[in-house]
């Protein structure tokens, strides 16, 4: 009997595929280990084995099953439960488990893309060798190294395994097969005593020795000092710290008297820490909380808890004491964050209480690092991982918490590409089917949260006090129109932030400025015809980008550098209109000119370290005036920010989606909790043309009014959290094609969602990339299955399909969208 595994593909195919097993894999196939299977003619995929069949098979079907051509791992990298969450994600996100295993995995485990070429006899040339492999050097000679995939076109077969095989073993070529193996662990060099002057008397001994050398003596004084403390002394850092070169303890290792180890570090240390473990002290109010949380820990049914704190209420300090009796029982911790700007905060605060075994997991990692922090989780050599939204994707083999810290933040929502999943959802649903508690915070909790929580779905658990600081930060919304008919108004700054800032700056303390919109003006517009340049593939206005001197499209990433000449009337007469963060630095530096300002946005936080050295720097008040997006105003905790400026408010407000309203709320009041969070009161200046708006008479009352009132503007039209909600987006690049494809759409869909369909409309932005987008909204009643509903949708659209006279239309299916 043979022995059958089911493979997932990293492929949007609806199900898995089965293949045989050789009989020396026979032992080797096991559930969760990756294998390289040929697939149609002529390619080789990387698959999971999902399971390890026992359906009977008919002689036909086993006929045509081909044989996996090679199990790559000796341990599996995926165990059973992260397996069932990927089908749990690919069924609720209504995608294919290929499409979640490849969002998953690091591009590092993925061999189709990590095996590669190299050429390793640079005279090949002389030698004699057969037309095919002449091509493939002659290949390597240009590109240095070249992975399976094109070996296998560059020959135009299927399998080039066999033929690379025999070249490595000529010596010609050289095979890297997987990042595993490729993988070079990072040394550091550390500074220690030897043994023989580890003793009082010893070591006098050896100043004697060095007494000669003032530098030498304070190297030797340093090393000491952390010996006795228990600390070890990096090399690179200490010399330099010390300005000595590395001569000095070179002869001080000549004389025996100090080792240099290597140790192995992690590449994504920032900076050397020292394990530690700081008391965590709790206000009576978090001791209450803390003793609420317990008892609910305590239960059986382990509904998630939300933890509802405002703004400097010590929700991480919290969490962390959640945390402790889970680390002390061994087991692991997810921490989910929405924004990586905040990982830097966060990780020195949970290093100074659980010292070094947590790890950060998000985007801008490159691909060895993700795929060592996936090593280590699965290894269990990470008790806590903070993370981004991906993070829940990570192969934790010991689980015991999720928090989830932000909780409405919409980054949690993955939008392109599949799967489409909503971050926070998916941990509740891990917390349930793996019988672990998760912890929601929130300032400013979800609509779809905080009505759990009030029907009792979840458990509610409230701060209502800042920790430190003794009051909330004093909030004043400037009407702009009377500033600016009063001719009040110095560049970005109405009267009354001017002031504040000025004065904020003679204390000493720092300022933060919120602007949503990166760039120096989100569009140009042409005094004479009134003409705002767009983007030729995007129905989008560009941004002008001053530093660049361009116009860029947000959407596609197009840029333009004819900035003056208005393309439409030919006239001279762009203006720059609305206000970008480049734009708020200019006005800093007109009106602020003696005091530092850097702008934190997507342009300047780029790099892996960007946003870390700017947040270390503002930190350490090297800058006074921090002007940022979005970035700016999500959890960062700084000492001395005592004022906080929103620049305006209105594009917040004005945004054209059920949701705007809760999200500018949300926004708004995450950014004024920046201000005066230690004991220092802060202030908060909104500026805005519309200062009657209810979200802005809203935010200084009680989440709860404003959330009623937000319950009530939706019950109207049943959206959130009265429903859910489904968008069913379709792309095309032929306008009337896509017109005309989501009438037939319509009428297929109409008559099982009647008046609960809406559109078809154009998205927001009709076309992006030359794409034109259409969608329809489904509102579906909560008591519908998700099964029932993902069943009948699916038929919806395999009909759409059958009928359809082309299958060039894209469709998309987005989940909850947020
Ligand atoms: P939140 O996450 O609710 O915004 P934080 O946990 O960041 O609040 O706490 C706000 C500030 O108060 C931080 O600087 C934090 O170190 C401090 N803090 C919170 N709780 C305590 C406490 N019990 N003792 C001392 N400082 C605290
Ligand atoms: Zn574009």
């Amino acid at each position: 009997m043979a022995t059958i595994a089911e493979i997932i593909l990293p492929l949007p195919v609806k199900s898995n595929f089965h293949y045989i097993a050789k009989p020396d894999q026979a032992l080797k196939i096991q559930v969760g280990k990756r294998v390289l299977v040929p697939f149609g003619k002529r390619k080789i995929y990387t698959g999971i084995i999902r399971a390890i069949s026992n359906t009977p098979f008919s002689a036909s079907e086993m006929d045509r099953m081909r044989e996996i051509d090679e199990v790559l791992d000796i341990e599996p990298i995926l165990n059973e439960r992260q397996l069932s969450l990927f089908d749990w994600i690919a069924f609720y996100y209504f995608c294919t488990p290929g499409e979640v295993f490849k969002a998953a995995l690091p591009l590092g485990l993925k061999p189709e893309s990590s095996l590669k070429i190299r050429l390793k006899e640079p005279n090949w040339h002389h030698l004699t060798m057969s037309d095919a492999e002449f091509l493939l050097m002659e290949a390597l000679e240009i590109q240095t190294e070249i992975d399976f995939q094109t070996a296998a076109d560059i020959w135009e077969i299927a399998n080039p395994r066999p033929r690379l095989i025999q070249m490595e073993s000529k010596g010609w070529i050289e095979l890297v097969k997987w990042v595993e193996e490729t993988y070079k662990p990072k040394f550091k060099t550390f500074l220690t005593l030897t043994e023989a002057y580890q003793s009082r008397d010893q070591l006098e001994e050896a100043f004697e020795l060095v007494s000669r050398s003032a530098h030498q003596e304070n190297l030797l004084m340093t090393v000491a000092a952390a010996f006795y403390k228990g600390k070890s002394v990096p090399k690179t850092e200490t010399l330099k710290s010390l300005d000595i070169t590395s001569a000095v303890s070179k002869a001080l290792v000549k004389k025996g008297i100090l080792n240099e180890e290597q140790v192995q570090v992690d590449r994504m240390d920032l900076h050397g820490y020292e394990p530690a473990s700081q008391d965590l002290i709790l206000t009576p109010e978090q001791q209450r909380a803390f003793g609420e949380i317990q008892g609910y820990l305590s239960e059986p049914s382990k509904k998630p808890i939300l933890l509802h704190g405002i703004t400097g209420s010590g929700k991480t300090h919290l969490y962390m004491s959640c945390m402790k009796p889970i680390i002390e029982a061994g087991r692991q911790i997810l921490y989910l964050l929405p924004e990586i700007t905040l990982t830097k905060q966060i990780i020195d605060r949970i290093r100074s209480v659980f010292g070094d075994k947590v790890g950060i997991y998000h985007s801008r990692f490159n691909d060895h690092e993700r795929v060592e922090i996936w090593q280590k989780v699965r290894k269990g050599e990470y008790q806590i991982v903070i993370g981004v939204r991906s993070a829940i994707f990570l192969p934790f083999p010991n689980l015991g918490m999720i928090v989830v810290d932000e909780e409405h933040d919409h980054s949690f929502k993955q939008y392109e590409p599949a799967p489409r999943y909503q971050a926070r959802d998916v941990a509740t649903y891990m917390g349930r089917h793996f019988d672990i508690p998760v912890i929601l915070g929130s300032a400013t909790p979800s609509m779809e949260t905080y009505t759990n929580a009030l029907e009792g779905k979840y458990h509610l658990v409230e701060l209502h006090k800042r920790a430190i600081a003794a009051k909330l930060p004093d909030i004043q919304v400037v009407d702009m129109r009377m500033q600016r008919q009063k001719r009040l108004t110095k560049g970005m700054f109405s009267q009354p932030l001017e002031q504040a800032i000025r004065e904020t700056l003679e204390r000493k303390e720092q300022v933060i400025l919120f602007q949503n919109r990166r760039g120096y003006s989100p569009y140009l517009l042409c005094e004479t015809c009134g003409y705002v340049p767009q983007c030729i593939h995007c129905d989008i206005s560009m941004t002008y980008h001053k530093e660049k001197g361009h116009l860029r499209c947000h959407y596609c990433g197009y840029t333009d550098f004819n900035v003056q000449k208005c393309s439409n009337c030919s006239n001279y007469t762009l203006r720059r209109a609305g206000i970008g963060t480049e734009r708020i630095v200019e006005s800093v530096q007109e009106y602020f000119p003696e005091y530092v300002v850097e702008r934190m946005d997507w342009d300047t936080t780029r790099t892996k370290h960007g946003y870390a050295n700017l947040i270390q720097r503002f930190e350490n008040r090297q800058i006074d005036i921090l002007v940022g997006t979005q970035m700016v105003s999500k959890g960062l905790d700084f000492e001395h920010v005592t004022l906080v400026g929103v620049i305006l408010a209105d594009n917040l407000i004005n945004f054209p989606d059920f949701r705007a309203h809760e999200q500018a709320y949300q926004l708004i009041t995450q950014v004024s909790g920046r201000a005066g969070r230690s004991t220092k009161r802060g202030r908060v200046i909104i500026q805005t043309m519309m200062p009657d708006s209810p979200i802005l008479t809203h935010i200084e009352r009680p989440f709860k009014d404003f959330y009623q009132l937000q319950l009530a503007e939706r019950a109207q039209f049943a959206y959130p959290p009265h429903a859910r909600m489904i968008r069913v987006e379709i792309k095309h690049k032929d306008r009337t094609f896509i017109e005309a494809e989501a009438m037939r759409l319509y009428n297929i869909m109409h008559p099982s969602f009647g008046a609960n369909l809406l559109g078809p409309d154009y998205a927001l932005v009709p076309r992006v990339r030359n794409q034109y987008r259409m969608q329809f909204l489904l509102k579906i009643g909560k008591e519908i299955s998700p099964k029932k509903l993902r069943t009948h949708l699916e038929e919806l659209i395999d009909r759409y399909f059958q009928q359809a006279p082309k299958k060039t239309l894209r469709i998309v299916v987005d989940i909850d969208p947020a």
